[in-house]
């Protein structure tokens, strides 16, 4: 029987939440929560009311034992992030392998990810792609930008609105003022929006003016020429 459901949970548009993770979520014995606030917000929104506790980068290393034994004993239990699903730039992982490492078993339940639409609506090859998340703001981050520099594959990276202009224009250092790209931004959302072209024609578009809203950055790999 299964321990741990990951559940993901709408990017943006609330009708995007999946049939099962309603199930799944009433039917579990209390859910995991990166902002009890938010996902106690989306719950009510669904008309679910179950105990939530608080699991999130800052608590998860401290709380990991307790919820294995938890488990253990036969609790069933959910995880959730404020957007998108558990994992994927969201605390998700420790838990994971926490429950493997206990042979506890685990289902994740498909449903709503910013990368994947940004990648597939991007219309650059998504036969084989690898996902950076946010780069590193400080340290490490000139070293990767080198390393990537040789990537072949379409990169996928997640950036904030005040910083994309910035990284645009550091792509353009490392990668080529003509490599092509695609910005989605507010995915799901009202003022869902993609830009695509190549990197100097992608960044004159979000200098006109102030940035807003999630933002996923597709850039295609080094080609040969
Ligand atoms: N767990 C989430 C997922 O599965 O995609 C990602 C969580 S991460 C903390 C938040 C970042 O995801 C945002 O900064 C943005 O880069 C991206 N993101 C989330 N929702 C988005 C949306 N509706 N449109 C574009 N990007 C989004």
């Amino acid at each position: 029987r299964t321990s741990l459901y990951l559940v993901p949970t709408p990017i943006g548009n609330l009708a995007d939440i999946t049939l099962r993770a309603l199930d799944t979520l009433k039917s579990v014995d209390v859910i995991l929560a990166e902002d009890t606030r938010t996902s106690g917000f989306l719950l009510k929104h669904y008309a679910i009311s179950k105990p939530l506790q608080s699991f999130h980068n800052f608590n998860e290393h401290k709380i990991l034992d307790g919820l294995i034994e938890r488990m253990e004993k036969g609790e069933v239990m959910a995880l959730v992030s404020d957007a998108g699903t558990p994992g994927i730039s969201d605390p998700g992982f420790l838990l994971a392998r926490a429950c493997v490492e206990a042979n506890l078993t685990i289902e994740c339940l498909p449903g709503p990810t910013a990368f994947v639409p940004a990648l597939v609506k991007s219309g650059l090859p998504s036969d084989r792609f690898v996902f950076e998340g946010f780069l590193p703001h400080k340290k490490g981050r000139q070293t990767m930008l080198r390393k990537l520099a040789e990537e072949e594959r379409t990169m996928i990276f997640y950036e904030s609105p005040y910083r994309l202009v910035k990284t645009l224009e550091q792509f353009i250092e490392y990668f080529g003022a003509d490599r092509k790209g695609s910005v989605s931004r507010e995915l799901t959302k009202m003022f869902e929006e993609t830009v695509n072209g190549t990197l100097s024609e992608i960044v004159n578009h979000f200098k006109i003016k102030e940035v807003k809203g999630e933002i996923v950055i597709v850039i295609h790999g080094k080609t040969e020429d």
